[in-house]
């Protein structure tokens, strides 16, 4: 018998990861259909999706850019929405299977949210929403019976891991860092950064903002955090290692000794068709590997003088509360501030912790006391700047 079509939500689709998706969902015989897209502002792109893969619903997250859409454009069958409210309700939609939230940022957060209210399976690429609000949001999926499948290389590498042996044999976590561009850069070096070196990522082809968050390791403290709430770990179950191959995505460490690592080809298709197909593994275009030529795997300990951010991470993680949404928000502002050219690479991560630092901890919050937080450590971001 046939598989029954899964109906895919892609949000933020004009991004490196949706574009990724949508070749997933272009390769996989019909098996997986968009039955949603959206975009900020990319809405040229946002048309040709549209024109190609005939969703139901196509979401102008952006109002102003909205209004710049020739509707005859695109098929006929389709229907615009535009604003951000558009996509917490395409997310909730019952003709929808999987929400793959692929927005970058706390703007995520929204459509994820309403997505777990509805009890949706979602392939969750915004890391970003586990760490401003990882307590509140796996508690909504557990009450509402929905599910949260990784699309993050090293979490999914994780999932796959864990299915070798059983939760209490777990000992450790170990996720793998690439290192970024200036793995091997001093601190003199990294003081003379500029915003094209910090874009020039090594292994991965990636967004602008995680392509920062790699240069300056933010992004694994980010996976430290997603993976505390992903999978329940204590922050001293989870380790970073330095693997600049970027092939082993990530490893479990189980009781006896055993080490499970996930490898293939630095490829975001394959974790992302996972998360689609799950628990069926399929065909599919992600690239694999050639046997036939030698391939050399390297592992280092991280440096946490030069790399401060992983700190951050491993704090936040083992206090949970309010840090992660604080240390999310302050990062998201600094980042935009370095690609504005107001501050310096390495200011980035200094800034971060001085905000984190002056804001009140409160171990349970409610989500809008988090919104609140995140608003002020924007605030506190643009001061600190101007000290
Ligand atoms: P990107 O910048 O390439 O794409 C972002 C997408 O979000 C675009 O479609 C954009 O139109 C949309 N968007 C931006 N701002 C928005 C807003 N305010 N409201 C609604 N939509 C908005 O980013 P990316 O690299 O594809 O990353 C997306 C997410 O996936 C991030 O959370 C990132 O951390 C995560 N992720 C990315 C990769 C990767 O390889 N790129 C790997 C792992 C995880
Ligand atoms: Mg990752």
């Amino acid at each position: 018998m046939a598989k029954p079509q899964t109906n895919v939500a892609v949000l933020g689709s004009t991004g490196s990861i949706g574009r990724s998706t949508l070749e997933v969902v272009e390769a996989s015989g019909g098996r997986l259909a968009v039955i949603a897209l959206s975009a900020f502002a990319n809405v040229d792109l946002l048309v040709e999706q549209a024109r190609q893969f005939r969703p139901r619903w196509v979401v102008a997250a952006d109002p102003a850019t909205a209004r710049t859409i020739d509707r005859s454009a695109l098929p006929p069958e389709c229907e615009l929405l535009a604003g951000p409210e558009s996509l917490a309700f395409v997310s909730a939609q019952p003709e929808v299977d999987v929400v793959l939230t692929a927005i970058v940022g706390s703007a995520g957060l929204p459509a994820t949210w309403a997505a777990l209210e509805a009890g949706k399976t979602v392939a969750l690429a915004n890391k970003e929403t586990l760490v401003m609000a990882g307590g509140l949001a796996t508690r909504l999926a557990a009450e509402r019976g929905a599910t949260i499948l990784p699309v993050d290389s090293e979490h999914s590498a994780v999932f796959q891991a864990l299915k070798a042996g059983r939760r209490e044999e777990v000992r450790r976590v170990v996720l793998t860092a690439s290192g970024g561009p200036f793995r091997n850069f001093t601190l003199e070096q990294l003081a003379g950064v500029t915003i094209a070196d910090a874009l020039a990522h090594p292994t991965w082809t990636m967004g602008r903002k995680i392509t920062i968050d790699s240069a300056t390791m933010m992004n694994k403290a980010l996976e430290i955090i997603e993976a505390r709430w992903l999978f329940d770990l204590r922050a001293d179950q989870i380790g970073v290692v330095v693997h600049p191959q970027s092939v082993v995505h990530s490893m479990v460490e189980y009781v006896d000794g055993s080490v499970m690592a996930q490898l293939s080809p630095p490829d975001m298709k394959l974790p992302i068709q996972y998360a689609l197909t799950y628990p069926e593994r399929v065909e599919g275009p992600a690239a694999r590997f050639d046997w036939s030529q030698a391939h050399k795997l390297e592992f280092y300990p991280p440096d946490f003088d030069r790399f401060p951010a992983l700190e951050l991470g491993l704090e936040a993680a083992r206090a949970g509360g309010t840090v992660g949404c604080v240390l999310n928000a302050a990062n998201e502002a600094a980042v935009a501030q370095f690609l504005a050219g107001e501050i310096r690479f390495i200011d980035i991560v200094p800034a971060c912790r001085s905000v984190v630092d002056h804001h009140t901890f409160e171990p349970n919050p409610t989500t809008a006391r988090l919104i609140e937080l995140d608003r002020w450590a924007r605030e506190e971001i643009r001061s600190w700047i101007c000290h």
